[in-house]
């Protein structure tokens, strides 16, 4: 358990996350980081079982802490009915002779190793088996290590289930590094995206009263700003690079603990992501990197907030917006030069998203903003020209 005091109205913050460890050499730490636990139950799939997971399991074996190990197959793009039960059903080995007088012989930890998907299905195992579980990371792609909402696929639709956090995340630098580019641009895309999550933040304090804490919105824009300062050394896949954006994710996961919402890790760059993949779900097609949804989602929402910072004749609003433009800049410099990939290049398809980003999540965002001045259309067709001829040039 994580605490501190706070100036902020919640006085003081707490998050049940037990310890992190990012750094080279991380998993050696596993004996000692588990230290309380005995039967540890690795779930992998079959690329992060060849990239951590076969090294993982020996450390375990090696100080008698292995349970079991479970490598999915196949590619599981999200967590489902299939994958939660395959986890749920190989806690044990289900072909073990059975003992009537006693219910099966639960492991005491399950340790995820992966990303995304593997890291979310385990999450939602753990809160239903009450094990608790930790994660080693194998790609620094996505923000939500250190989360506590896991999405859920069901039905041809997804929705997020409320969890809790995991109570170690391990991230190996030497793994990490090796991790597929693409999964890289898509971390550092989820990173800046926190830009526009906290200004959006500022402006729900300012214009519809919402809580916010100051100590942890500077935290995660200085972990941001970290991202993007050497940022460009991720095309050599430099270490301190991919620590920076593990650090990143592991202040925003805790920012989103300590204070009970997502304001600190997400905003309409978010929900507009969210709207676009939600798309890709219904229309059968495999959903694109989170994180490179995210950051096309900035680059179209910095967009609409450079031309409200031009149009505006609200001094403060301009004033808030205006401690972010240079952000804005850097972000769009850096995903022109580092070729991060746009994930939907369809004019049609990018204004429904944000037409349905509107309506999906009851949250004051710049969308609730622009809706209640009446430029919301305007805005989100003008914008959406504007990305496509940056990313059309
Ligand atoms: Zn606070
Ligand atoms: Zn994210």
């Amino acid at each position: 358990m994580i605490e501190f005091k706070c100036n902020c109205a919640m006085g003081s913050h707490k998050a049940p996350l037990e310890g992190f460890e990012i750094s080279s050499g991380a998993i050696n730490k596993i004996p000692e980081i588990l230290k309380d636990y005995n039967k540890v139950y690795v779930v992998a799939d079959e690329r992060t079982y060849r990239a951590a997971g076969e090294a993982v399991e020996k450390i375990l074996k090696d100080c008698g802490k292995y349970h079991r190990t479970l490598v999915l197959e196949g590619e599981v793009v999200l967590p489902n009915v299939e994958t939660l039960g395959k986890i749920v059903l190989f806690a044990n080995d289900p072909g073990a002779k059975p003992n009537f007088f006693a219910y099966s012989d639960l492991p005491d930890f399950i340790l995820a190793v992966g990303s995304g998907t593997v890291n979310d299905s385990c999450r939602l195992a753990s809160y239903r088996l009450g094990l608790p579980y930790g994660i080693v990371g194998t790609a620094p792609s996505m923000d939500g290590y250190a989360s506590s909402g896991t999405p859920f696929l069901h039905s041809g639709s997804k929705s997020t289930v409320q969890c809790t956090t995991p109570k170690y995340v391990i991230g190996d630098l030497d793994i990490l590094k090796d991790a597929p580019f693409k999964m890289m641009l898509a971390g550092i895309g989820d990173m800046l995206g926190k830009y526009i999550g906290i200004l959006d933040w500022e402006l729900a304090r300012d214009y519809s009263g919402e809580y916010y804490c100051e100590k942890i919105a500077a935290d995660v824009i200085d972990a941001t700003n970290k991202c993007l300062e050497n940022g460009y050394n991720l095309a050599s896949r430099d270490k301190e690079c991919i620590k920076n954006i593990m650090d990143g994710f592991l202040v925003t996961g805790l920012g989103m603990a300590y204070t009970g919402n997502s304001r600190p890790a997400s905003g309409s760059e978010h929900i507009i992501a969210h709207a676009w993949e939600l798309y890709d779900i219904e229309h059968g097609n495999r959903p694109q990197l989170h994180g490179l949804e995210v950051c096309e989602g900035t680059r179209l929402v910095a967009i609409m907030y450079k031309m409200l910072y031009e149009e505006t004749q609200d001094a403060h609003l301009k004033e808030l917006i205006e401690k972010y433009i240079p952000y804005f800049d850097a972000v769009e410099e850096f995903c022109v030069k580092m070729n991060v990939p746009p994930t939907v290049t369809d004019r049609q398809i990018i204004i429904d998203g944000i037409h349905r980003a509107l309506i999906m999540r009851d949250r004051y965002t710049i969308l609730f903003y622009l809706r209640d001045q009446g430029k919301f259309d305007e805005y989100a067709e003008k914008a959406t020209d504007k990305l496509l001829e940056i990313l059309n040039a």
